[in-house]
């Protein structure tokens, strides 16, 4: 299976690290036609300003609308998340998601005084104990629809949800050595 990483800017590496220890073949996606092979995409944390911009200049984003429109399964972390759901509040006028999960996510939305914080999540579907989460100037969900799945929460918010194929993280899963929710992605994360 090839796995794509959207890699325009942001923590595309350390996805790609854990995919080949897991002995996945990953493809920083950079232009358009790195698309096609991939089996299945993630959009990793960073800047969705600028990855939304670099979506447009690249011009992945109208081949990636239509593959995630195909039922692709991808995985989006933190501003991964904020580029696949279907609203986003604070985010900057120019920037657009994909809508391919029917959440409202709020950018930054833990605020300045926590912009950074870990905790233990207890996913239900990832077996074997608590997984460390790290959060990166996260966003948060503020509204799942009727059709989105709750995977993980933390303090009553939604950490981890997932809409068919499209599974959405506001926290790193690729900055510790725990390689279990990847693994979980990779062999059970999405049911068609
Ligand atoms: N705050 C960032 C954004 O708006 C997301 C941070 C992250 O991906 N670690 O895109």
């Amino acid at each position: 299976m090839k796995v794509g990483v959207l890699a325009l800017q942001g923590a595309s590496r350390l996805h790609l690290d854990v995919l080949s220890a897991l002995g996945c073949t990953g493809v920083a996606v950079k232009r358009p036609e790195h698309l096609t092979d991939v089996d299945r995409l993630i959009i990793p944390g960073g800047e969705s300003t600028t990855i939304s911009k670099l979506l447009d200049l690249s011009g992945i984003r109208e081949p990636l609308a239509e593959r995630l429109e195909a039922g692709m399964p991808v995985l989006g972390t933190c501003a991964g998340m904020i580029l696949l759901a279907s609203d986003v509040t604070n985010g900057r006028p120019d920037q657009h998601s994909f809508g391919a999960i029917d959440i409202g996510v709020r950018r930054n939305g833990y605020g300045r005084q926590v912009e950074s914080f870990e905790a233990d999540l207890e996913i239900a579907l990832v077996p074997g104990g608590a997984f460390h989460a790290v959060f990166i100037r996260a966003p948060r969900v503020e509204r799942i629809g009727p059709a989105v799945e709750v995977l993980a929460t933390f303090d009553g918010d939604v950490m981890a949800c997932r809409q068919a194929n499209v599974v959405a993280t506001s926290f790193h899963p690729e900055l510790t050595d725990d390689l279990r929710f990847h693994r979980w992605w990779i062999e059970e994360g999405f049911p068609s």
